[in-house]
């Protein structure tokens, strides 16, 4: 299979290595050559990793890079059987993307959004064929995390979520498929156990070490600080202000001035070398 992912950043880095590891050919496309760079970087990186824990022959290695390119133009995705978008959080961003490879896709190409938040009826209203549209929501390691949510929108085809399913299920992931609520299952759930956390810290009850040394403590993987600098705390907070707005802004979803004066200052976590728990290089 021939996949198409568009936005080179964390997730869709993480997407084209479970998928040449699956054995797809992957075009990846990134409005910026400097992502594309930078991603090739990363996944043979993580490649060589799995080479040197004996998850990845050598050969699998070579192979997979042989069947990885890269380009900064949506026409690139033309002959993909499936394209995953992995861009900004955005409706207006995601809109104009699936109408310009739309317009380059076979007509039995499905295209895919790896939303975390935003309603797969919503992204689908500016498609010619809406059926074809679908959320395949993979989540952060995306090459670790088994998890795939495959959301259905109103106008989706039981074809393209079987599909999808299985394409899931051959990369070696748990999907589930999920219904277009804002934020779907586990989004939904886990904005509590950032913004709760952020309103004990604003408060003064605890600091935000303390407060993922706790939560790690209970047997959380991560602390909730940790786990938005490793999501990206910008993309964070825009999950976050988007299902805000999706649930007609209720109050138990509001968004943290915490976060919005870290996203201000370039603070975006791992990425960014400063966040919560990332401390800022010297240099
Ligand atoms: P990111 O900021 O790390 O990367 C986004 C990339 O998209 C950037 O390289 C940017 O240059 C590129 N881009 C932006 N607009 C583009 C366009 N129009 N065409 C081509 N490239 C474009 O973002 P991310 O963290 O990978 O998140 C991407 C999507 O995945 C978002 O919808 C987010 O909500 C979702 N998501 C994120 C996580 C996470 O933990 N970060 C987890 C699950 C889902």
């Amino acid at each position: 299979m021939i996949i198409g992912i568009c936005g080179a950043g964390t997730m869709g880095r993480g997407i084209a290595i479970t998928s040449l590891m699956a054995g797809h050919t992957v075009v990846l496309v990134d409005l910026s050559a400097d992502a594309c760079t930078a991603a090739v970087a990363a996944i043979t990186k993580q490649l060589s990793t799995a080479v040197e824990r004996g998850k990845l022959a050598q050969a699998d290695f070579d192979a997979c890079l042989t069947r990885c390119s890269t380009s900064t133009d949506v026409a690139a995705m033309a002959p993909c059987d499936i394209v995953i978008e992995a861009i900004a959080e955005r409706l207006d961003i995601k809109h104009a993307f699936f109408q310009s490879v739309e317009k380059v896709c076979r007509p039995d190409a499905i295209l895919a959004s790896n939303t975390s938040s935003i309603s797969i009826a919503s992204l689908a209203r500016c498609l010619q064929d809406p059926t074809r549209f679908v959320g395949l929501h993979f989540f952060n390691p995306a090459h670790i995390m088994k998890l795939v949510e495959v959301i259905r929108g109103p106008r989706t085809s039981d074809a393209v979520v079987q599909i999808c399913v299985e394409t899931a299920r051959g990369m070696g992931k748990t999907p589930v498929v999920a219904k277009d609520a804002p934020g779907f299952i586990v989004n939904r759930i886990a904005r509590n156990y950032y913004n709760e956390a952020q309103r004990v810290v604003m408060e003064g009850a605890a600091t935000i070490e303390q407060t993922d040394a706790l939560m790690q403590g209970l047997g959380f993987k991560m602390g909730p600080f940790a786990l938005m600098d490793l999501i990206g705390v910008d993309v964070n907070l825009d999950v976050t202000k988007s299902q805000w707005q999706q649930f007609f802004y209720e109050p138990r979803f509001t968004p943290s001035l915490l976060q919005q004066q870290y996203v201000d200052a370039g603070l975006h976590g791992t990425k960014s070398g400063g966040g919560f728990r990332t401390t800022p290089s010297s240099e």
